[in-house]
């Protein structure tokens, strides 16, 4: 049995907590959190023990689920890895590249394993083009959001773009070469749009736009290829492949296209997308790296360098605030 606490059970960590009673082989020993009112709702509804005092949870666990507000993430996880716990952290890493640094120094001496919740690697869209041989030259991303004041003690970057990056970053074998970046502060002290451009070494471009005060939700990932169109769709789980056909490419619907030099047959497929809940994925992910010894899917290095992207962007966007 793997004994799991649950720091934070706020909106994402009443999801979290339903989706860990439902693995088998882990026992959720109970949660922390400082807010009386949810913890008096969450006892109640799901008979689960409230710890007044976080360390007590962590000295009763094997590992921890910090769904805190990001800017907390530091101070629990860091105490956390001291005491010899694995660590599954809500996205980002951290708030600053100092504390994220910091967590991945710790980790590395620890021993523990830290997994960082970029769930969009576990969404079923994503996981049905995973294995199709994906090596974009161009990347096309739209990620928007309908303005709600979680998650707003961080910028739009920090909160929404960076699913976009650890995604990209993990497609992209590629270091990045430049970043150009454009964002405004409209709803919060820090930017709720923007607009970036990352040039990788290998000559792909990513252009991704993120809103937390959009009147609609989307988000939207397309990759253009040598030999393919390759579109997902995060929000609706849907998945599409244009290419040229090939003489084993059955089952796909084809047309024709008249080149000028010849005829090219073009096939439309979509990909098997899997019937599975991404969080549950994630969490389980996290198990099994831990019991069988492995390296979780989305480590602290790779939650360090999409947080460096990240930060690149902010200096970028500070330094394009434009003055009157
Ligand atoms: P929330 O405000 O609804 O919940 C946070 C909860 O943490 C609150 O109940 C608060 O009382 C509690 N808390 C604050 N400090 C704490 C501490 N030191 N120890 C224990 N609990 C503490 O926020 P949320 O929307 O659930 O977001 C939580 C985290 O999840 C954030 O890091 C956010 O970026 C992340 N998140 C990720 C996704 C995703 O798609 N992966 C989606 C939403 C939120």
């Amino acid at each position: 049995m793997l004994r799991v606490g649950i720091y934070g059970v706020g909106h994402l960590g009443k999801f979290h907590l339903n989706n860990w009673k439902e693995i088998p082989g882990v026992e959720l020993v109970g949660f922390f959190d400082p807010h009386d009112d949810t913890a008096k709702e969450v006892s109640e509804k799901y008979q689960l023990v409230r710890f007044l005092d976080a360390d007590s949870l962590m000295d009763a666990c094997d590992a921890i689920d910090v769904v805190t507000p990001t800017n907390t993430h530091f101070d629990v996880c860091a105490n956390a890895i001291k005491k010899g716990k694995h660590v599954f952290v809500e996205k980002p890493l951290a708030h600053t590249m100092q504390e994220a640094r910091q967590l991945v120094q710790l980790t590395k001496e620890s021993g523990v394993k830290l997994q960082v919740g970029h769930v969009e690697r576990f969404n079923p869209a994503f996981l049905a083009v995973k294995d199709t041989q994906l090596k974009p030259m161009f990347i096309e991303v739209h990620r928007l959001a309908q303005f709600n004041p979680r998650g707003t003690e961080v910028s739009v970057i920090l909160d929404l773009m960076i699913h976009d990056i650890d995604i990209i970053l993990s497609i992209v074998k590629s270091d990045v070469k430049s970043i150009s970046a454009s964002g405004v502060a409209v709803m919060t002290e820090t930017p709720d749009i923007a607009n970036v451009r990352i040039e990788f070494h290998n000559g792909c471009v990513a252009n991704l736009t993120s809103s937390r005060i959009s009147m609609k939700k989307m988000r939207k990932m397309r990759l253009f290829q040598k030999d393919a169109y390759i579109g997902i769709d995060f929000l609706t789980k849907k998945t599409e492949i244009i290419k040229l056909k090939e003489p084993n490419d059955s089952n796909v619907f084809s047309f024709d296209i008249e080149t000028g030099t010849g005829v090219k047959t073009i096939a439309v497929a979509n990909p098997l997308v899997p019937e599975v809940n991404a969080i549950k994925e994630e969490l389980l992910a996290f198990k099994n790296a831990i019991e069988q010894n492995t390296r979780t899917v989305v480590n602290e290095r790779d939650g360090l360098a999409a947080m460096d992207v990240a930060h690149q962007i902010l200096d970028k966007i500070g330094n394009n605030i434009i003055r009157d």
